[in-house]
């Protein structure tokens, strides 16, 4: 039987082996056991139970939980030649029985379908003229209340198999491997004496970052600029968060969509298809983005937010590099991060052994953010792996060729001024007054007084803040959970202070994904497969997947002999797109012509205005400026602001009055540089001002003004305008 199987794979999906879990599913599988299989996503679950599906007499039911993707699942097979088709909601009741009555007539093979379907009593009856002999539950962690993405209408399996006259053969498919998902799912479903097979977690074409401190707007922005041709995934913890960081990277000319369970559904589904197309190369998403997601070339997954727990992570971080090629997962650290999911357990989880059990896995998570061990291992580890080794070389810890510098001297100034602020304001408060700001608010509580105050009036307010951030991820400082978190010293922060402990900071991180962009065979095949992709109105990964161009662009097969043996190649593509591709190659090898023309057309987006700008250093003379190019007056105010001058000095400095300075900033800021508003705003002004629009509008900034107390100063209203889009 194995052989046969392995004949399927080369045949259909031009794979030469099987993947060491599949191996073990697929024998059990054809043995007719009952089998569970818990493989890390990217692990080739599908295979396994398709494989099986063509060998089996009658119809495989393939369960998923994803109307949506459904068809991308069945246009796929039918790419490698595999009949299939799906049932869900979006086709008509003569259809469904259409695509049944060809079912039973074995014109279909596999037949998916949603799990809402078998609630259906109609459905059911329909379903008794087919012969149901295997059937395999996609992403069957969804049945139980213990994982992460419960649907209720996974507890219909259990009564609809009952219903069935004859029991199918079961296989359950996941990625969620702890033991309460793994009974709940054995017992939920009836798996009969299964055979539970839990596949190495391992992934090791996928490398591991942890950044802490780290201003995350701009490192995801320089990191999505130098990777703008490659699909990438952003998860951010809210939907403000996911729509407010969208529009940042939009307005930096990058092609960014979004997804959340906020938007329609047409919204979502366009996002989504725009995103499987390589329409947009980068999707920012909350976590109801990916599960069912089969792209395989998403390169790289930034979680811009500590996720709840290793699960949910390793689940969402595994969705890059599905096809084997490298891929990056980065997770940017906030103590915020650990503010909000604390609030999120503490709202949404009630009984108390599961709030504890919450917490534990937080705890774990947050353990993972900090770890000076390798990181794999961590991950490993985490989910039971033995005999891990020590280092994997491949990881943030493991690879750490960043500088370490001292900052303890500034550390000492921080928490000098923490602690003379009496440990009672907020990070943005503590940054203005080490940056020596003469605020109203400061000069009311007398902070202009504080030996602290200015004494670090030279580094620009946002590093100031940044740095405060990083002595927060390092455990020096404490955020409070409040609404406006209040930092406050730990006990090591004393021994700081006193000398006895130094803090270093390593700086300067370079992501390896910062490779040179050639001029490659590989590039033009790419250029290719977008056409046929178009052509076919199908997301370009379901042509050929990225690790089989790139094969075929060092293997540069001459024929189709030489190319069926590229892995992914299978009969049906190698018929369909075969003599396309090797035309391409053939050019690409005799002609440099049809080099240029990829070249051109697979160029990274254009380097954005605000990274130029603010790379050109303030010291340079007016005769550099003028061979630069001219920059715009409001650019050069925006410049002088980010490198932390006061918008007074900035108007002395260069001859203005500071109304125009702050005309600068709004400019800037339509033009879609990103302005820190916040700077201007005094926290306990926001709300006031927000009240007072309420009442009198937007439109105009004097019957606000006239609403709030002489203190509220006008560009502070119109600051909050402008923030808030009003
Ligand atoms: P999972 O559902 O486990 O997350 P998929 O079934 O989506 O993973 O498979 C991930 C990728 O691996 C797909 O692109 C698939 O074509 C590829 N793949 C699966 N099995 C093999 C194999 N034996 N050899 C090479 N590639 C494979
Ligand atoms: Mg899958
Ligand atoms: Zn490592």
């Amino acid at each position: 039987m194995m052989e046969k199987a392995l004949e399927i794979l080369k045949r259909y999906f031009g794979y030469t082996q099987f993947r060491d879990g599949q191996q073990k599913v697929i024998e059990s599988l054809l043995q007719g056991t009952d089998t569970l299989a818990i493989m890390p996503t990217g692990a080739g679950k599908s295979l396994a139970y398709q494989i099986p599906s063509l060998l089996f007499k009658g119809t495989t039911l393939v369960i998923s939980p994803l109307i949506s993707l459904m068809k991308d699942q069945v246009d796929a097979l039918l790419e490698y030649g595999v009949p299939a088709t799906f049932i869900n909601s979006s086709l008509s009741p003569n259809e469904v029985r259409a695509r049944i009555n060809r079912a039973a007539d074995g014109e279909f093979k596999l037949l998916y379908v949603a799990p809402e379907r078998l609630e259906s009593e109609s459905f059911r009856v329909l379903l008794e003229s087919l012969n149901i002999s295997f059937l395999a539950i996609d992403e069957a962690h969804c049945v139980s209340q213990w994982g992460h993405d419960f649907r209720p209408s996974y507890l219909q399996l259990g009564p609809f198999i009952k219903s069935l006259p004859k029991k199918p053969l079961i296989g359950a498919f996941t990625a969620t491997a702890t033991e309460g998902v793994q009974s709940d799912i054995v017992r939920l479903l009836e798996l009969e004496q299964p055979n539970i097979f839990v596949t190495g977690f391992d992934r090791p074409n996928l490398t591991f970052f942890t950044l802490r401190g780290e201003n995350k707007r701009v490192f995801v922005l320089e990191y999505v600029q130098k990777n703008a041709n490659q699909s990438g995934i952003i998860y951010a913890g809210t939907r403000k968060e996911v729509d407010s960081l969208q529009e940042f990277l939009v307005k930096n000319g990058l092609k960014a969509g979004k997804y959340h369970a906020g938007m329609n559904d047409e919204d979502r589904q366009k996002s989504q298809e725009e995103f499987l197309f390589d329409e947009r190369t980068v999707m920012v998403a909350t976590n109801a983005f990916g599960m069912g997601i089969d792209k395989s070339n998403v390169r790289y997954v930034i979680h811009y937010n500590m996720p709840k727990n290793m699960e949910a992570y390793y689940q969402e971080a595994g969705r890059a590099g599905r096809d084997g090629d490298p891929g990056e997962c980065l997770l940017l650290f906030s103590s915020q991060d650990v503010v909000l999911q604390r609030y999120l357990i503490e709202q949404s989880v009630f009984q108390p052994e599961r709030k504890m059990n919450e917490f534990k896995k937080l705890q774990g998570m947050v353990e993972y953010c900090h770890t000076p061990r390798c990181l794999r291992k961590t991950i490993l580890e985490y989910f039971n792996e033995e005999n891990v080794q020590e280092k994997c070389g491949n990881c943030s810890n493991c690879n750490d060729d960043r500088e370490m510098i001292d900052i303890t001297v500034e550390a000492q100034k921080i928490f000098s001024c923490i602690y003379r602020m009496r440990e009672r304001f907020g990070i943005g408060m503590v940054a203005e007054v080490l940056k020596g700001s003469r605020k109203a608010k400061i000069l009311e509580l007398r902070f202009d007084e504080l030996s602290t105050h200015g004494i670090m009036s030279k580094v620009p307010l946002q590093e100031i803040k940044d740095r405060i951030n990083y002595l927060v991820a390092e455990n020096y400082l404490q955020l409070s959970s409040s609404e406006y978190p209040v930092v406050g010293l730990l006990p090591i922060a004393l021994s700081v202070l006193k000398g006895e402990v130094k803090v270093t900071q390593r700086i300067s991180r370079k992501s390896s994904n910062e490779k040179v962009e050639e001029i490659s065979l590989f590039d033009s095949l790419r250029v290719l497969r977008r056409k046929l992709a178009l052509q076919e109105n199908l997301p370009p990964y379901m042509i050929f997947a990225d690790t089989t161009l790139r094969e075929m662009a060092q293997v540069c097969p001459k024929d189709k002999r030489t190319l069926i043996r590229i892995s992914g190649v299978g009969e049906r593509k190698l018929e369909k797109y075969g003599d396309q591709f090797l035309e391409e190659i053939r050019n690409f090898l005799g002609d440099e012509q049809g080099i240029s023309i990829a070249k051109s057309q697979s160029q990274p987006s254009e380097p954005l205005d605000i990274q130029a700008d603010c790379d050109r250093s303030l010291g340079i003379s007016n005769s550099e400026k003028r061979s630069k190019g001219k920059i715009s007056s409001h650019i050069q105010t925006f410049q002088l602001y980010q490198q932390g001058y006061s918008l007074k000095d900035i108007a002395k400095v260069r001859n203005m009055t500071i109304l125009t300075v702050q005309d600068h900033l709004v400019r800037c800021f339509q033009e879609g540089h990103e302005v820190p508003w916040d700077d201007f705003i005094p926290f306990e002004h926001e709300s006031l001002i927000l009240e007072a629009v309420g009442k009198v509008g937007s439109g105009k900034l004097r019957p606000i003004k006239d609403l709030l107390s002489d203190e509220v100063e006008w560009f502070t209203i119109r600051a909050v305008l402008e923030k808030h889009k009003l």
